[in-house]
């Protein structure tokens, strides 16, 4: 702390339409004050003279009319840069902003956008910027994510959605995991389904299941809450430009539309979905020419999606295998830990094997790339089964799966997340394991899901 203290402060100022592009490491802390002028991080304004603190972060504070920094601390990476594609992501917000006023007037539903691109070329950061952008408009859209390597909501192969009503964090961006734990169970918890690998690639069946059981969750929120329904949903995606991912984009259009609401629902409701066929209607390209002019010639001439390309941003970081893992231990870490703004203490308890149920999906768990041509895997790949072994579950990620005692196991993969817990120790003789749980006293649910997720306390 004192080091940190006796740090010089510099000065970083910034011309209209430019950007200052850093980089941190995860042990280092540096430290950024807007001090004249106006500025934002991915979308998300500066408040002058509060000073936000960074660590293990790669961003850019963007101004459109010129500012003023105090920036102290020691960076990995610092310059600046005059050359952006804001202009175009604000244009794109215009636009979607425009659909969104003729959503109102008209009780229709806001734009549905879906972000598509390679991995590493700026989707989740423009999904910031475009729903900060319409928060700051007044709107409530819901950010969806569908990229399980990062967890950018919460733990790392969730996918989620949630209505961001509030501003991002500047310092914790989207997914302050902290406030996600310390909600679990209410109503503020985002909506989660456990996929529990990190690429779709792994298992494509069960990607597709749980995205499904995710559009079914917010097609039902969408048509009772107005404000989101004008607002519409931003979906963020993994890195998908082979086979596979082709496969996968097509399921996500297919399938977050407004077919298929179950007759639960008001009936007034019902008509308003079953008049309007409502998919992804702005399919968004980042970064990536061909897989451009494929989206265009899939989609472009149906005239129900419109296909848009945007470029990547030269301030886009690569980020190698090592932070990626680096990023998913801090988001686990963070789910149970806090963050240094919001700390939380877990809870290490002690549970009886048998007053829990554990399970995993497939019976081989290998992507369908490693399996000698020909053969199918897909038949297994949603198959439940349940974990005896104690050992396989030491070190492990558990979903607690939202499902009642009197439901069927086999609608485990049906059902979202009330939570994660971590299995620390087990004891085979004795039965028991020890569990670390971000909230004290019994578990919620007995149906607990794992997935690849593996993870040791430092
Ligand atoms: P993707 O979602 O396509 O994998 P991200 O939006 O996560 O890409 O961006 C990759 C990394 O680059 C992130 O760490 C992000 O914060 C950083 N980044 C994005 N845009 C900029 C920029 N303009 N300047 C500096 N870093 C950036």
């Amino acid at each position: 702390q004192d080091k940190e203290d006796l740090e010089p402060t510099r000065e970083v100022t910034l011309g209209p339409d430019h950007e200052f592009r850093f980089e941190v490491e995860f042990n280092t802390k540096v430290s950024i004050k807007l001090q004249k002028g106006t500025a934002e991080i991915f979308g998300t304004e500066l408040a002058v003279g509060v000073t936000y603190t960074f660590s293990g972060r790669k961003a850019a504070v963007y101004t459109w009319h010129g500012c003023t920094l105090e920036v102290k601390g020691q960076f990995l990476v610092e310059y600046t840069a005059n050359e952006t594609p804001m202009t175009s992501y604000l244009n794109t917000h215009l636009a979607l902003e425009q659909i969104r006023q003729n959503a109102k007037q008209n009780q229709d539903l806001g734009p549905r956008v879906l972000v598509i691109g390679p991995h590493d070329v700026g989707k989740t950061s423009l999904c910031k910027i475009l729903v900060s952008y319409s928060l700051r408009q007044g709107g409530s859209p819901i950010y969806v994510s569908l990229d399980t390597t990062e967890g950018s909501i919460t733990m790392p192969g969730t996918v989620t959605a949630t209505c961001i009503s509030n501003i991002i964090d500047v310092e914790e961006g989207f997914g302050s995991s902290a406030t996600t734990a310390a909600s679990m169970g209410s109503s503020t918890m985002p909506l989660a389904y456990y996929y529990g690998f990190e690429s779709p690639a792994e298992n494509v069946k069960l990607y597709k299941l749980v995205t499904s059981q995710l559009s079914e969750a917010i097609r039902s929120r969408m048509a009772v809450d107005e404000e989101c329904r004008n607002s519409g949903f931003i979906i963020d995606t993994a890195g998908l430009i082979d086979n596979v991912g082709y496969d996968i984009i097509q399921h996500i259009i297919q399938d977050f539309n407004g077919n298929n609401i179950s007759s639960s629902y008001h009936t007034h409701i019902l008509t308003f979905f079953k008049k309007k066929k409502k998919k992804v209607n702005v399919l968004i390209v980042l970064g990536h020419e061909r897989l451009y002019s494929d989206m265009n010639r899939i989609y472009g001439s149906s005239q129900k999606v419109s296909v848009v390309k945007l470029s990547k941003s030269g301030g886009v970081v690569e980020r190698d295998r090592q932070f990626k893992i680096r990023l998913q231990r801090t988001k686990i870490h963070e789910y149970f830990y806090g963050t240094p703004k919001c700390e939380l203490s877990p809870y290490s308890m002690l549970v009886n094997h048998d007053d829990i149920k554990i399970w995993r999906v497939g019976d081989v768990i290998a992507p369908s790339s490693a399996l000698p041509l020909g053969m199918d895997s897909s038949s297994n790949e949603t198959q439940l089964v349940k974990v005896d072994n104690y050992d396989m579950c030491l070190h492990s990620i558990l979903a607690i799966i939202n499902i009642d005692q009197t439901e069927s196991e086999n609608r485990i993969l049906e059902n979202n997340v009330a939570g994660f817990i971590y299995v620390s120790d087990v004891d085979e003789e004795k039965r028991k394991v020890t569990i670390l749980s971000p909230s004290p006293g019994r578990l919620p649910k007995k149906h607990l899901l794992m997935g690849s997720f593996k993870w040791m306390e430092t």
